[in-house]
């Protein structure tokens, strides 16, 4: 049975037990990897067990900041055995990947998101769709808990919602996000170095690759729609990693006149996308979610089992429809 629970309602559910497998989500980014190992540390440092998994380790990315390391990917052999499981900016189950073993494998389960569209697949639910991040709840959650903040604390929760709010540019981003990023700043978080770190600082790989798929770049004839292709022989021309797709998709919305963006990726058999709106499309509710994803508002995604050029065209014909329904 789940329960929507209160950040003090979660806090006194952490307090009360120990043992805890801290896990983020597939493909993950800033936001579940910084709030990870931030709450993780944090139940560290009032005395419990805690580790942080990501389900494919840590984004190369990231591992640079210190405390990264403490990290394990879904499969290899946690420090201990975990009684308790608590989910971060996991949207659903199935974005848990190859860690459902792990959570499943828990006797008690808590999930903490922000994304609007989580069933809540928990025994204890903390769902607000109103963050920008869910390393604003995290912040929150540590504070109930009444943990110090360290400043890799700090850092790992700066991360975590500056990449989520585009900087602090994305209309998720509130009063309460500049707030918490205050409060990080005040903690010790380093804005200038982690901003050259994140958003000054790219692999040469990352950058052959984006080169690569925009060069191939198509925008229908209203210019309305913008998409791009993104396959295993463009990752390996360019010397890239998986993760360096992060981001490409927004400069197909940034083209003048763009509201909806799409970059296809083969994933194996079937085809990932990122979709992205500027304005005012639900690119979650009205794209990613008739093929089985899901998401934001403004920021979205769903994989379709299909080859790509096929995948394309019906998510291509999906937005099409929800564009036109608006004129
Ligand atoms: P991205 O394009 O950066 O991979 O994902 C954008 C947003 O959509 C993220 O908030 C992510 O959680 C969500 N998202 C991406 N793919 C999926 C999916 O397959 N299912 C669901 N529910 N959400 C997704
Ligand atoms: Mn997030």
């Amino acid at each position: 049975m789940t329960r929507r629970a209160t950040i003090e309602e979660l806090a006194r559910w952490l307090r009360a037990r120990d043992g805890f497998a801290v896990i983020g989500h597939v493909s993950p980014d800033g936001d579940a990897a910084g709030s990870c190992v931030a709450v993780a540390a944090a139940l560290r440092a009032m005395g419990k067990r805690a580790f942080a998994c990501l389900p494919g380790g840590m984004p190369k990315m990231f591992s640079r900041f210190a405390g990264a390391d403490g990290v394990i990917a879904a499969g290899a052999k946690p420090p201990f055995s975990p009684e308790m499981a608590l989910a971060l900016d996991v949207s659903d189950e199935g974005r848990l990947g190859a860690a459902r073993a792990l959570f499943d494998g828990c006797a008690a389960r808590a999930v903490l998101d922000h994304h609007a569209t989580n069933p809540g697949f928990g025994d204890v639910c903390l769902i607000d769709g109103g963050r920008a991040a869910t390393g604003e709840l995290a912040l929150e959650l540590i504070e109930a808990l009444g943990v110090p903040l360290s400043r890799e604390m700090a850092e790992w929760l700066y991360i975590a919602i500056s990449t989520d709010s585009g900087n602090f540019s994305f209309s998720s981003t509130t009063p309460g996000t500049m707030r918490a990023a205050a409060k990080l700043i005040e903690a010790g978080a380093d804005v200038a170095g982690l901003t050259r770190e994140l958003y000054r600082t790219r692999p040469l790989g990352r950058t052959k690759l984006l080169g690569i798929v925009l060069s191939g770049l198509e925008v229908s004839g209203d210019g309305r729609m913008a998409w791009a292709r993104l396959t295993d022989a463009m990752f390996a021309q360019a010397g890239a990693l998986r993760e360096d797709s992060d981001g490409i998709v927004n400069y197909l919305l940034e083209i003048d006149g763009v509201e909806f963006a799409a970059l296809a990726e083969t994933r194996g058999a079937a085809t990932k996308f990122s979709l992205r709106s500027k304005e005012w499309l639900d690119v979650a509710g009205e794209v990613a979610k008739p093929f089985g994803g899901g998401g934001h508002a403004r920021a979205a995604g769903c994989t379709l089992e299909m080859p790509l050029e096929e995948a394309l065209g019906a998510v291509l014909d999906r937005a099409k429809s929800a564009l036109d329904a608006r004129n």
